[in-house]
């Protein structure tokens, strides 16, 4: 629940927009109809007001021509298609830290109508998983959940129930993916999803929770999952970021067992495990040291190997014999417990 809400003069022209407006006025929250576009946000000048003040922020705008241009996103999917970016979670290793530049806020898209109408330009231009001889057969794959988690998102939005629901009317060989640390998944249950929307949980052992300000509880998640797929959707699980710290082994063979448990007896189970190591770069660790200074993951070099990436940047991922160890542990975890699952991609 955001503590304020922006919202654009050309967000206020799309309906979806309004709805939004509807909703986040309906929960209560302090909304600030912007007389133009631009995000006047006033933060503090002290680091860590503004970055809470910042997390609690949620602003309702248009996403720009240059953000609805689909980029390929491997190993996931064949295209990334923004929802929203932001998140309002507090995970001390957050991904978003790498790859949104500025304060924390929240954005919540608008033109979703939009969005969702260029989407089939993308249908059968895929070269991520519609190039993969075993993810072929998902068709045209869409991943919701590269910036931000859009479940976390639906009570205010909205928005991933109408995607599903546009994914489910369109008769296409397409798919749309998302994960995500939270579980409220009932606006979502009785959808006609057509099963051309995979969710996933997002998970990390118990012993971990302290690195996920915010979210929802795992039994929870899993919880979410198992009703996900009783109502027929495909789902997953997205095991990240994986942290080799003391206690990794029993911890995560813990956490699989109760993804077996919520899972195994579903009918017609259509599962995938999708397993994600921790890494960071410079750039990353240092917001990450910024926003969360009183943190205790483990971003020192000790165990890490530096991994050059295809854009010439560089960064720290776990070196060799842990990750040979965590792979070798991780695909007789899932075999064993999971016997129906598919592993999707191991990094
Ligand atoms: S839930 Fe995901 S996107 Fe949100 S703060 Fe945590 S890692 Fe980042």
């Amino acid at each position: 629940m955001p503590r304020r809400v922006l919202v654009t003069r050309s967000a206020r022209e799309w309906d979806h927009g309004r709805g939004i407006l509807a909703r986040v006025a309906a929960a209560g929250a302090d909304i600030v109809e912007l007389p133009g576009d631009r995000l006047s946000l006033n933060l503090p000048d002290d680091p860590r007001r503004a970055y809470a003040e910042a997390k609690a922020t949620l602003a309702v705008v248009v996403a720009p021509p240059s953000k609805r241009r689909l980029q390929p996103i491997a190993p996931s999917a064949d295209w990334r298609v923004d929802l929203a970016e932001g998140c309002p979670a507090h995970c001390s290793y957050c991904y978003l830290a790498g790859s949104l530049k500025g304060p924390p806020i929240t954005r919540v898209y608008a033109n979703l109508d939009e969005i969702l109408a260029g989407l089939p330009t993308y249908l059968g231009q895929g070269t991520i998983t519609s190039r993969n001889a075993g993810r072929a057969h998902e068709g045209t794959t869409f991943e919701a959940s590269c910036y931000t988690d859009p479940l976390a998102l639906e009570p205010l939005t909205g928005s991933l129930s109408a995607a599903i629901a546009w994914f489910g009317r369109w008769q296409a060989d397409a798919q749309l993916r998302f994960t995500s640390k939270f579980a409220d998944v009932a606006p979502l249950l009785a959808i006609s999803h057509g099963g051309r929307t995979r969710m996933r949980a997002s998970l990390n052992p118990r012993l971990f929770a302290r690195f996920e300000g915010g979210t929802s509880p795992v039994a929870a998640r899993l919880a979410a999952l198992r009703q996900m797929a009783l109502a027929g959707y495909p789902v997953g699980l997205t095991i990240a970021p994986i942290i080799a710290a003391e206690g990794w082994e029993a911890a995560y063979a813990t956490l699989i067992e109760d993804a077996a448990t919520a899972l195994n007896d579903v009918p017609a189970l259509d599962l995938t495990v999708e397993l994600i190591t921790h890494r960071f770069t410079a750039g990353s660790k240092a917001v990450l040291d910024s926003w969360y200074p009183g943190s205790s993951l483990d971003m020192s070099n000790a165990l890490r190997a530096t991994k050059r990436t295809k854009f010439g940047t560089e960064k720290q991922v776990y070196d060799a014999p842990m990750m040979k160890a965590l792979r070798g542990f991780f695909e007789r975890q899932t075999a064993d417990q999971l016997p129906r699952a598919r592993i999707l991609y191991w990094t």
